[in-house]
């Protein structure tokens, strides 16, 4: 039985081979699922179509090197371009002086104002990896080692180790094809997602030590730059242990808020075991998945606010979610 994704994907199969020139994007401040989505789906395309000019494009990080270099900005025209890992138009890395005549989205955010000619939007999908993982399994799209290693990186790493609830039985049986067809040896590879200095673990015991939790299961910190220098780190590295804190007792939501000096914004990233949290993000220039997501907040002054919205939600939550004891 031929499946709505099953259609999607031929035409995104055929949509590929019809362009010569293709440019990958994806979102700012990328996260290693985003990274390697790209760098993945450029590399399958290099390899099964060596005439074409196939572009990853956006702003690099230092710290994800390892999983493959990102190209200058194309003069092309007449190219595609394809968006992954991304919902909105504003949060695409890297799109001036592209000159696109259309779009392919590939994304498991919640749908948002991408103007796709194909557009490929799952929820349900733990990581847009498990999508790319699909896309290149279910067509000719050259599958290798190092494909492979960047595709398993990105699952484990969106779905924080095959903890967070999109995790499903496709996303396993994707995994499983990918480590079978590729002899992947993959325990190796997670010390390019786990490694780390140890002053980011001192950095980790301070938010621990000073994170506030009330009543209702909310708990938040405002981080600030002198708190990251003391401790030799920036405002991306709270975020990215930001999924550290899940399964505690007394937590049910929780929001680190650092403040981002150069750009003059309080970069927000929110967790959540329970209350929907993406529409609170919506709120304060934010958005994200139902129970993960970032806000940017550029006014002190509405912090307060925004953290009586997600105590409401924690209340609402419990309300309805916790049986009082006989
Ligand atoms: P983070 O806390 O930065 O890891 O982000 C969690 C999720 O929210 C990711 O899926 C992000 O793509 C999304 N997200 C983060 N910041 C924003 C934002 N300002 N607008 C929309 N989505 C965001």
């Amino acid at each position: 039985m031929v499946t709505i994704i099953d259609s999607i994907i031929k035409k995104i199969y055929k949509k590929i081979k019809s362009y010569d020139v293709i440019v990958l994007a994806r979102h700012v401040g990328p996260d290693p699922d985003a990274i390697t989505s790209q760098i993945a789906l450029r590399d399958s395309i290099r390899k099964t179509f060596p005439n074409k000019k196939v572009y990853a494009v956006g702003k690099g990080v230092a710290r994800f090197k390892k999983f493959g270099s990102l190209d200058k900005i194309p003069e092309d025209e007449n190219v595609l371009l394809i968006t992954l890992d991304v919902p909105n138009m504003s949060r695409i890395d890297g799109l001036e002086n592209i000159k696109y005549k259309e779009i392919i989205k590939i994304d498991h955010h919640p749908k948002e104002d991408i103007p796709a000619s194909i557009e490929w939007t799952d929820t349900s999908a733990c990581s847009t990896c498990q999508m790319i993982t699909e896309l290149i399994l279910k067509t000719k799209l050259v599958l290798d080692k190092d494909i492979a290693s960047n595709l398993f990186l990105g699952i484990v790493s969106d779905s924080d180790r095959f903890l967070l609830y999109y995790t499903s039985a496709k996303t396993y049986s994707l995994v499983s094809k990918l480590i079978e067809l590729t002899n992947l040896d993959f325990t190796p590879l997670y010390k390019n997602l786990y490694e780390r200095p140890f002053n980011e673990i001192q950095f980790k015991a301070y938010i621990t030590n000073n994170l506030k939790i009330n009543e209702n299961g909310l708990a938040y910190i405002i981080l600030n730059p002198e708190i990251f220098k003391e401790y030799g780190v920036d405002s991306s590295t709270a975020s990215n242990m930001i999924n550290d804190f899940n399964y505690i007792n007394e937590i049910l939501v929780w929001t680190f808020i650092s403040y981002d000096s150069m750009n003059d914004i309080y970069k927000v990233s929110i967790r959540s075991r329970g209350p929907i949290i993406n529409t609170i993000a919506g709120n304060y220039n934010g958005g994200g998945h139902i129970y993960a997501s970032g806000a940017r907040i550029k006014n002190e002054e509405d912090i307060p606010k925004f953290l009586s919205e997600l105590d409401a939600a924690c209340i609402e939550y419990n309300k309805e979610n916790i049986v009082e004891e006989e």
